[in-house]
């Protein structure tokens, strides 16, 4: 299996290559050459099956050559150990044909640790029997930084550092990046929002003397191993709902267009789903262009669901590319229209994303109604983001075909939006609950290339 590059000018790569570079060097993503396809015999195998079976089968044509069989089901039992539900993503009903897929099990409460857990495993395999080091630089809206802290802490041949919005990210996510004592991680709170945090951390690649020199590797989730870790919930939430004699349909509430992405590859893969439906919070760029008006950069405000506070979705590079029949000329000139404001899709693109995803908006008031109204409805306490997914979910579904809705965080991680919406405060789980009294470490920087590249230099270890 070999991965291309969505600008069409960098060399093709293996997994191992793909997973550890991150981006591309003509600017690119990584995708891979061709879809492998999952038989319905496959699928329906996996009825039963526990979740690390479910993710051996579905990742394993994608990694080609980089982990043997053992090896890779090694590191996928290691990845998920550390969950604290057996199930990894267990499925709760909330209502007649709607379901909500509980993705914040993991050490740091939000889907993200899926597959950062993973490439956690991956990268220390991969890394320590080449005997090689890399430098990891994040920009996180929240939730893969400390994601990404929580899967690198204490590795040998990794240094991390994570650059946040600065007063933009809640106090759990903050304290759960800046908390963890190893010194191989840092955490950086940039002056500036997220796009602007992604900016500098896209120009740190795209300088090559500073890329090559700290051996940048990226796990933001423009990396292809973050997309492939994701793919696997998809298959277990539609399996445990009939798959493959019944199609299901998912909302995915999206910021960088990574978790709807993944499927998008589920579904080219084989699996059956009807819907793919985008939701997004005010941010609402991916659900203008999936209208039809364009993709046009606003401003970023600032809602209750920050994580999905984006303008820019970095890995809607890769829809286009497929919606473009994969072609990087059109993807490179697109993506230099995006640096001076925004682009049109053309008529036939544009039908080709339409075939593929649907997309709603949920404003902040029925954010917070929505939280509040699930509680009294079902019990189930949701967090801002979920619940911006359930919100658009219950406007477009069918009644016809089960509606899986993502939980992307736990409300513990968003303690303040849902008290405000149910005058409760979610405690947080048992084995986090001293994060409010441990003691942080940070950095404040300016949102300036220079002044980052020299802050990192100075701190990473030979
Ligand atoms: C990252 C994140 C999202 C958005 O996911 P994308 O893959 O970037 O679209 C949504 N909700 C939460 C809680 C997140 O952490």
């Amino acid at each position: 299996m070999r991965y291309i590059s969505t600008r069409g000018k960098a060399p093709s790569l293996s997994f191992e290559e793909a997973m550890l570079t991150g981006l591309a060097r003509d600017g690119g993503l990584y995708v891979p050459e061709t879809i492998p396809q999952v038989s319905t015999d496959d699928i329906a195998a996996m009825s039963g099956q526990s979740y690390e079976d479910i993710a051996f089968t579905v990742m394993r044509p994608f990694i080609g050559e980089t982990f043997t069989d053992d090896e890779f089901r090694n590191l996928i039992s290691k990845a998920y150990a550390d969950f604290s539900h057996d199930a990894r993503a267990p499925l709760v009903q909330l209502d007649q044909g709607h379901f909500l897929l509980e993705l914040f099990h993991g050490p740091t409460l939000a889907f993200k640790d899926f597959a950062m857990q993973l490439i956690g495993q991956m990268f220390q395999l991969a890394l320590g029997r080449k005997r090689e080091r890399v430098t990891i630089v994040g920009a996180t809206s929240g939730d893969t930084g400390s994601a990404a802290i929580e899967a690198f802490r204490g590795l040998d041949n990794v240094d991390v550092f994570i650059l946040y919005p600065h007063g933009r990210v809640s106090e759990v996510q903050r304290r759960q990046m800046t908390t963890p004592a190893e010194s191989n991680v840092h955490a950086l709170a940039v002056d500036g929002d997220f796009d602007a945090c992604q900016a500098r951390l896209k120009d740190m690649f795209n300088d090559f003397e500073f890329r090559d020199g700290v051996r940048l590797a990226g796990v933001n989730s423009i990396n292809w191993g973050r997309v492939l870790a994701q793919i696997v919930y998809f298959f277990s939430a539609a399996v445990s709902l009939g798959a493959p004699g019944r199609a299901v349909s998912f909302t995915v509430p999206t910021g960088n267009f990574g978790d709807i992405f993944a499927g998008y590859i589920a579904k080219r893969m084989g699996l059956p789903i009807a819907d793919l439906v985008v939701a997004t919070n005010q941010n609402d760029i991916l659900h203008r262009c999936l209208s039809g008006q364009g993709y046009r950069k606003g401003t970023v405000h600032a809602t209750i669901s920050p994580s999905m506070d984006i303008q820019v979705s970095s890995n809607f590079e890769r829809a286009l590319f497929d919606a473009y029949d994969r072609d990087g000329a059109a993807v490179s000139q697109l993506m230099d229209e995006l640096s001076k404001g925004g682009f049109d899709v053309s008529q036939g693109a544009m039908q080709a994303l339409q075939d593929h995803y649907r997309s709603g908006r949920a404003s902040e008031a029925e954010t917070s109604a929505t939280i509040a109204d699930m509680l009294t409805r079902t019990g189930e306490l949701l967090c801002p983001h979920s619940a911006v997914g359930v919100n658009v979910a219950n406007e477009m579904r069918d009644p016809a075909v089960p509606m899986i809705t993502l939980a992307t965080a736990h409300p513990a991680k968003f303690p303040d939006a849902v008290e405000a919406a149910t005058g409760i405060r979610p405690p947080l789980p048992p084995r986090m609950a001293d994060l409010y009294e441990r003691d942080e470490r940070l950095t404040r920087v300016p949102n300036d290339l220079e002044a980052l590249k020299t802050h990192i230099k100075g701190l990473i270890r030979a």
